[in-house]
């Protein structure tokens, strides 16, 4: 159980992370800052990381995956250039931080976790800090949503060798996917527009993510 001293704690630390590793970069994405200035980062990590929570550092969630950098969530985040009316298609449920977010700035959220542990587990925190307009799905993410579906916004959270095609046909039409498109130790954050049923792509910057792993992805190995 936190305490009330902790919790002030992690309010403080929550303020300078959002001043120093995010406004104090290049997020100027108002309502990205507002979100990550109120959302409990530390709820999202393994308790023996709580004290961590606020680094500007991806952190283990166990099964050898992580909670991605603030940084890049603000990011990658910022790049999707949200609104109330969007549906969000997330890869990567992970700690379930990400489609926290996403779910406070778009209408819905759909996220595609490899791992039940961990979709389990997200589900569980989001559902505690009340945030009910996400669906949940486990499964090979690199084949889109399971059901016929059109996205406003979709957001790879894993490092992909390339945008997977059941993505692209489940885009709308001028919608954005923001991905880590590269090899398995380094990729470039791209954002990709929709323009006639083809991907427009522009470079963000380099970064570095665990990979994506499914058919139209990498091989587990
Ligand atoms: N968005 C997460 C968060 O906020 O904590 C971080 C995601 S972590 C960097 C990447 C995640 O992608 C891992 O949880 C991993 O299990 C998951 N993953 C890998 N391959 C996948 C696939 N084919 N479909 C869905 N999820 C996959």
């Amino acid at each position: 159980m936190v305490s009330f001293e902790e919790k002030d704690r992690f309010a403080i630390e929550r303020d300078t992370m959002v001043r120093l590793h995010l406004a104090g970069r290049d997020i100027t994405d108002r309502s990205v800052l507002q979100v990550m200035s109120e959302l409990p980062r530390e709820c999202f990590v393994p308790s023996k990381y709580e004290s961590k929570a606020y680094a500007d550092r991806p952190l283990p969630v166990g099964l050898g995956q992580t909670i991605s950098q603030p940084y890049i969530v603000a990011l990658m985040t910022q790049c999707l250039n949200l609104n109330r009316r969007c549906e969000v298609l997330e890869l990567g449920t992970g700690s379930g931080y990400q489609a926290a977010i996403l779910a406070k700035l778009a209408k819905q959220v759909y996220t595609i976790e490899r791992y039940n542990q961990l979709s389990e587990s997200a589900q569980a925190v989001l559902g505690r800090l009340g945030i009910d307009n996400v669906q949940y799905y486990v499964g090979d993410g690199s084949c889109g949503w399971p059901e016929p579906k059109q996205f406003d916004r979709i957001i790879i959270t894993a490092a992909v060798p390339h945008i997977p095609q059941p993505l692209i046909e489940q885009l709308c039409e001028d919608g954005l996917i923001v991905a880590p498109v590269g090899g398995q130790y380094t990729q470039d954050l791209v954002v990709c527009k929709k323009v006639k049923g083809r991907l427009q792509s522009k470079f963000v910057c380099g970064c570095r993510f665990v990979k994506l792993i499914g058919k139209y992805a990498f091989d587990e190995t």
